[in-house]
């Protein structure tokens, strides 16, 4: 993750790890005859440690997730993650689905605190000057944003943070003026509280655990 603010994390460790272990739980899984008590063992430790990693992802992403909140009032994010998605890290489909995650619990948490999130659109803002607007061609092996009109000099997932930070603030500013409210309004923080409510009327505990899978929807 980069922010425009110049913050860079990258994932923890330990996700890695856990990652390795959950490839030999699996492959001793394999050696096992279907059906026997050994592999009924062995299925449900390989369940267990998907579930304990879900969980560590998750209380990750809640934690990066406040960090944001604490840092602002606004939060602005990619609609879609073209750049992780090509390093494969633990393989496309895997990072995909964390980074969705991600972006629903930043969803979730702004709502819940107050905080203005939008989604923004995200092609070339690897390509462009978060300073000057110009034009910057740079492959994946660039790490390093210079620019060549106003040499403005930056991390490269930085700039692209803050070219995001651009396109959102433009974005709501030019909402107010032409009158596009309604379609604005479907991304700002309590709009499905309403809908979660209405067809809710079980005890308190449901009633949150509803909400919270529609706001991650
Ligand atoms: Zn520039």
């Amino acid at each position: 993750m980069a922010t425009s603010d110049g913050v860079l994390v990258k994932p923890p460790k330990f996700l890695y790890s856990l990652q390795s272990e959950l490839k030999l739980l699996q492959r001793r899984l394999s050696r096992k005859q279907k059906r026997s008590k050994n592999y009924e063992k062995q299925r449900i430790k390989v369940a267990r440690l998907h579930h304990h990693i879900d969980n560590t992802r998750k209380d990750f992403h809640y934690k990066q997730a406040h960090a944001l909140c604490d840092a602002g009032d606004m939060v602005f994010m990619e609609d879609l993650d073209y750049r992780t998605s090509a390093k494969g890290m633990f393989g496309k489909h895997m990072l995909d689905t964390a980074f969705g995650q991600f972006r629903s619990i930043v969803k979730y948490v702004c709502w819940k605190r107050g905080k203005f999130f939008a989604v923004v659109d995200a092609r070339g803002t690897s390509q462009q000057c978060p300073e000057c607007g110009g034009e910057v061609r740079k492959d994946l092996s660039v790490r390093v944003h210079n620019c060549p009109h106003c040499s403005y000099r930056t991390d490269r997932d930085v700039a692209s943070g803050q070219v995001i930070r651009n396109r959102g603030i433009k974005l709501i500013s030019t909402v107010g003026q032409t009158g596009m409210e309604s379609a604005c309004a479907d991304d700002l923080p309590g709009t499905e509280v309403t809908q979660s409510r209405r067809v809710s009327k079980s005890p308190e505990r449901s009633l949150r655990l509803r909400r919270e899978r529609s706001a991650f929807d």
